[in-house]
Protein backbone atom coordinates (compact mmCIF):
# COMPACT_ATOMS: atom_id res chain seq x y z
CA UNK A 1 0.00 0.00 0.00
CA UNK A 2 1.41 3.52 -1.33
CA UNK A 3 1.82 6.14 1.77
CA UNK A 4 0.18 9.25 1.65
CA UNK A 5 2.80 11.67 2.36
CA UNK A 6 2.82 15.84 2.13
CA UNK A 7 5.90 16.62 3.42
CA UNK A 8 7.10 20.46 3.80
CA UNK A 9 10.33 21.79 2.55
CA UNK A 10 11.64 24.58 4.35
CA UNK A 11 14.53 25.21 3.06
CA UNK A 12 16.54 28.27 4.29
CA UNK A 13 13.96 29.58 5.69
CA UNK A 14 12.47 30.54 9.28
CA UNK A 15 14.64 32.09 12.65
CA UNK A 16 14.86 29.94 15.89
CA UNK A 17 12.01 31.05 17.15
CA UNK A 18 9.97 30.99 13.71
CA UNK A 19 11.07 27.60 13.73
CA UNK A 20 9.53 26.45 16.59
CA UNK A 21 6.21 28.42 16.22
CA UNK A 22 5.64 26.88 13.10
CA UNK A 23 6.73 23.34 13.97
CA UNK A 24 4.27 23.92 17.04
CA UNK A 25 1.29 24.62 15.29
CA UNK A 26 1.99 21.75 12.91
CA UNK A 27 2.05 19.16 15.14
CA UNK A 28 -0.66 20.31 16.76
CA UNK A 29 -2.72 21.01 13.84
CA UNK A 30 -1.90 18.01 12.43
CA UNK A 31 -3.42 15.73 15.43
CA UNK A 32 -6.20 17.59 15.34
CA UNK A 33 -6.90 17.70 11.86
CA UNK A 34 -4.71 15.64 9.15
CA UNK A 35 -6.55 12.27 8.24
CA UNK A 36 -4.80 9.41 10.39
CA UNK A 37 -3.63 7.66 7.15
CA UNK A 38 -1.61 10.83 5.73
CA UNK A 39 2.07 11.08 6.72
CA UNK A 40 3.06 14.57 7.83
CA UNK A 41 6.94 15.44 7.71
CA UNK A 42 8.52 19.27 7.93
CA UNK A 43 11.80 19.21 5.70
CA UNK A 44 13.79 22.03 8.62
CA UNK A 45 16.94 23.25 8.54
CA UNK A 46 20.18 21.31 10.06
CA UNK A 47 20.20 23.73 12.65
CA UNK A 48 16.48 23.40 13.70
CA UNK A 49 16.06 19.61 13.66
CA UNK A 50 17.42 19.03 17.21
CA UNK A 51 14.42 21.28 18.66
CA UNK A 52 12.01 20.34 16.38
CA UNK A 53 12.26 16.56 17.03
CA UNK A 54 11.94 17.39 20.57
CA UNK A 55 9.13 19.47 20.10
CA UNK A 56 7.76 16.35 17.75
CA UNK A 57 7.86 14.35 20.63
CA UNK A 58 6.11 11.08 20.61
CA UNK A 59 3.41 12.45 17.65
CA UNK A 60 2.50 9.66 15.80
CA UNK A 61 1.80 11.42 12.19
CA UNK A 62 4.04 14.14 12.17
CA UNK A 63 8.14 13.33 11.03
CA UNK A 64 11.00 15.45 10.83
CA UNK A 65 13.27 15.43 7.68
CA UNK A 66 16.64 16.74 7.08
CA UNK A 67 17.56 18.67 3.58
CA UNK A 68 20.74 16.88 2.79
CA UNK A 69 23.77 14.97 4.04
CA UNK A 70 26.99 14.18 2.74
CA UNK A 71 28.07 11.22 1.15
CA UNK A 72 30.67 9.71 3.69
CA UNK A 73 30.78 8.51 6.95
CA UNK A 74 32.81 11.34 8.88
CA UNK A 75 35.85 12.98 8.74
CA UNK A 76 37.94 16.35 7.19
CA UNK A 77 34.63 17.56 5.27
CA UNK A 78 34.39 21.41 7.15
CA UNK A 79 30.53 22.79 7.15
CA UNK A 80 28.95 19.37 6.17
CA UNK A 81 26.85 16.86 8.07
CA UNK A 82 26.96 13.06 8.13
CA UNK A 83 23.73 11.05 7.59
CA UNK A 84 24.68 9.21 11.19
CA UNK A 85 24.60 12.70 13.13
CA UNK A 86 21.22 13.48 11.45
CA UNK A 87 20.54 9.51 12.50
CA UNK A 88 21.48 10.48 16.32
CA UNK A 89 19.08 13.23 16.50
CA UNK A 90 15.84 10.98 15.50
CA UNK A 91 15.65 12.22 11.79
CA UNK A 92 13.64 10.61 9.92
CA UNK A 93 13.74 11.27 6.40
CA UNK A 94 16.48 12.79 4.50
CA UNK A 95 15.37 15.02 1.05
CA UNK A 96 18.24 14.31 -1.57
CA UNK A 97 18.17 15.42 -4.91
CA UNK A 98 16.48 18.78 -4.81
CA UNK A 99 17.33 20.85 -7.85
CA UNK A 100 18.36 23.95 -5.98
CA UNK A 101 21.10 21.58 -4.86
CA UNK A 102 21.95 20.07 -8.47
CA UNK A 103 21.88 23.56 -9.77
CA UNK A 104 24.25 25.83 -6.78
CA UNK A 105 25.76 22.90 -5.36
CA UNK A 106 26.07 20.95 -8.74
CA UNK A 107 25.40 17.79 -7.14
CA UNK A 108 25.14 14.41 -9.87
CA UNK A 109 23.12 11.87 -9.81
CA UNK A 110 26.54 9.53 -9.40
CA UNK A 111 27.18 11.06 -6.14
CA UNK A 112 23.11 11.46 -5.21
CA UNK A 113 23.17 7.78 -5.31
CA UNK A 114 26.10 7.94 -2.71
CA UNK A 115 23.48 10.00 -0.41
CA UNK A 116 20.97 7.64 -0.72
CA UNK A 117 23.03 4.29 0.44
CA UNK A 118 24.57 6.18 3.52
CA UNK A 119 21.01 7.36 4.48
CA UNK A 120 19.61 4.21 3.90
CA UNK A 121 22.33 2.34 5.83
CA UNK A 122 21.69 5.02 8.56
CA UNK A 123 17.97 3.41 8.48
CA UNK A 124 16.44 7.04 7.03
CA UNK A 125 14.27 7.33 4.10
CA UNK A 126 15.23 9.32 1.17
CA UNK A 127 12.81 11.39 -0.17
CA UNK A 128 14.34 11.45 -3.68
CA UNK A 129 13.36 14.18 -5.89
CA UNK A 130 13.59 14.49 -10.21
CA UNK A 131 12.50 16.56 -12.25
CA UNK A 132 13.11 18.51 -15.49
CA UNK A 133 14.00 22.33 -16.34
CA UNK A 134 12.14 24.31 -18.96
CA UNK A 135 14.15 23.83 -21.31
CA UNK A 136 14.19 20.06 -20.94
CA UNK A 137 10.20 20.40 -20.87
CA UNK A 138 9.92 22.24 -24.10
CA UNK A 139 12.38 19.90 -26.07
CA UNK A 140 9.96 17.28 -24.74
CA UNK A 141 12.79 15.27 -22.98
CA UNK A 142 11.39 15.22 -19.44
CA UNK A 143 10.63 11.85 -19.28
CA UNK A 144 13.84 10.95 -20.85
CA UNK A 145 15.80 13.23 -17.97
CA UNK A 146 13.94 11.65 -15.10
CA UNK A 147 14.39 8.19 -16.38
CA UNK A 148 18.30 9.28 -16.21
CA UNK A 149 18.00 10.57 -12.85
CA UNK A 150 15.86 7.25 -11.17
CA UNK A 151 18.44 4.65 -13.31
CA UNK A 152 21.48 6.75 -12.42
CA UNK A 153 20.76 7.17 -8.60
CA UNK A 154 17.97 4.70 -7.68
CA UNK A 155 18.26 1.64 -9.75
CA UNK A 156 21.31 -0.01 -7.99
CA UNK A 157 18.70 -0.46 -5.37
CA UNK A 158 17.26 -3.91 -4.24
CA UNK A 159 13.62 -4.24 -3.78
CA UNK A 160 13.98 -4.23 -0.22
CA UNK A 161 15.88 -0.97 -0.57
CA UNK A 162 13.91 0.92 -3.36
CA UNK A 163 10.44 0.31 -1.31
CA UNK A 164 11.82 2.60 1.65
CA UNK A 165 12.54 5.44 -1.35
CA UNK A 166 9.82 8.28 -1.49
CA UNK A 167 10.28 9.94 -4.62
CA UNK A 168 9.00 13.46 -5.36
CA UNK A 169 9.07 14.74 -8.83
CA UNK A 170 9.10 18.36 -8.95
CA UNK A 171 9.45 20.16 -12.39
CA UNK A 172 12.19 22.86 -11.68
CA UNK A 173 10.24 25.40 -13.91
CA UNK A 174 7.50 24.96 -11.33
CA UNK A 175 9.30 25.79 -7.96
CA UNK A 176 8.80 28.74 -6.37
CA UNK A 177 7.16 30.03 -9.54
CA UNK A 178 3.66 30.10 -9.02
CA UNK A 179 3.36 27.84 -12.09
CA UNK A 180 1.88 25.06 -11.57
CA UNK A 181 2.11 21.67 -13.94
CA UNK A 182 -1.30 21.08 -14.31
CA UNK A 183 -2.78 17.76 -12.60
CA UNK A 184 -2.65 15.85 -16.12
CA UNK A 185 0.94 16.99 -16.58
CA UNK A 186 1.60 15.99 -13.28
CA UNK A 187 -0.41 12.56 -13.29
CA UNK A 188 1.59 12.05 -17.07
CA UNK A 189 4.75 12.15 -15.59
CA UNK A 190 4.02 10.19 -12.07
CA UNK A 191 2.15 7.34 -14.34
CA UNK A 192 6.34 7.05 -15.99
CA UNK A 193 7.63 6.98 -13.22
CA UNK A 194 5.56 4.22 -11.89
CA UNK A 195 6.02 2.34 -14.85
CA UNK A 196 9.82 2.59 -15.32
CA UNK A 197 9.91 1.43 -11.47
CA UNK A 198 7.10 -2.03 -12.54
CA UNK A 199 9.76 -2.44 -15.42
CA UNK A 200 12.65 -2.33 -12.99
CA UNK A 201 10.86 -3.92 -10.20
CA UNK A 202 7.77 -5.59 -10.83
CA UNK A 203 4.32 -4.20 -9.74
CA UNK A 204 4.49 -5.34 -6.54
CA UNK A 205 7.34 -3.35 -5.52
CA UNK A 206 6.12 -0.01 -7.75
CA UNK A 207 3.09 -0.21 -5.62
CA UNK A 208 4.88 0.51 -2.73
CA UNK A 209 6.50 3.56 -3.52
CA UNK A 210 4.92 6.98 -3.06
CA UNK A 211 5.77 9.17 -5.41
CA UNK A 212 4.89 12.77 -4.72
CA UNK A 213 4.29 16.18 -6.86
CA UNK A 214 6.39 19.17 -5.66
CA UNK A 215 5.99 23.02 -7.56
CA UNK A 216 4.27 25.66 -6.31
CA UNK A 217 1.34 23.30 -4.70
CA UNK A 218 -0.46 24.90 -2.09
CA UNK A 219 -4.13 24.65 -0.52
CA UNK A 220 -6.20 25.78 -3.54
CA UNK A 221 -4.75 23.40 -6.28
CA UNK A 222 -3.80 20.31 -3.88
CA UNK A 223 -6.81 18.45 -4.18
CA UNK A 224 -7.21 18.55 -7.90
CA UNK A 225 -3.10 17.54 -7.90
CA UNK A 226 -3.66 14.66 -5.34
CA UNK A 227 -6.65 13.60 -7.58
CA UNK A 228 -4.35 11.72 -10.26
CA UNK A 229 -3.94 8.10 -9.47
CA UNK A 230 -0.08 7.78 -9.01
CA UNK A 231 0.15 11.00 -7.14
CA UNK A 232 0.16 9.85 -3.37
CA UNK A 233 0.94 13.62 -1.80
CA UNK A 234 3.65 16.46 -1.98
CA UNK A 235 6.72 17.83 -1.47
CA UNK A 236 5.44 21.65 -0.61
CA UNK A 237 8.32 24.80 -0.52
CA UNK A 238 6.47 28.30 0.06
CA UNK A 239 2.99 26.94 1.45
CA UNK A 240 4.92 24.68 4.48
CA UNK A 241 5.91 27.96 5.41
CA UNK A 242 2.83 28.70 7.09
CA UNK A 243 0.57 26.16 9.49
CA UNK A 244 -2.67 26.90 8.16
CA UNK A 245 -1.76 26.44 4.49
CA UNK A 246 0.52 23.19 5.16
CA UNK A 247 -2.28 21.47 7.20
CA UNK A 248 -4.90 22.38 4.58
CA UNK A 249 -2.78 20.38 2.05
CA UNK A 250 -2.59 17.78 4.32
CA UNK A 251 -6.53 17.51 4.38
CA UNK A 252 -6.82 17.67 0.18
CA UNK A 253 -6.99 13.98 -0.85
P1 LIG B 1 7.38 25.69 -3.95
O1 LIG B 1 6.23 24.92 -3.33
O2 LIG B 1 7.74 26.93 -3.18
O3 LIG B 1 7.18 25.91 -5.42
O4 LIG B 1 8.68 24.74 -3.80
C1 LIG B 1 8.58 23.42 -4.17
C2 LIG B 1 9.80 22.73 -3.71
O5 LIG B 1 10.89 22.99 -4.21
C3 LIG B 1 9.68 21.75 -2.63
O6 LIG B 1 10.85 21.04 -2.47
Amino acid sequence: MRKKVVAGNWKMNTLKDDALKLASEVVNMAKDETPADVTVIMGVPFVHIGSVKALVGGASNVFVAAQNCHTEESGAYTGETSAAMLKSYGVDYVILGHSERREYFKETNAELAKKVDIVLKHEMLPIFCVGEVLEEREAGKQKEVVGQQLEESLFHLSEEEIKKVVIAYEPVWAIGTGKTASSAQAQEMHADIRAMLVSKYGSDVANEISILYGGSCKPSNANEIFGGADVDGGLIGGASLASRDFIDITKSY
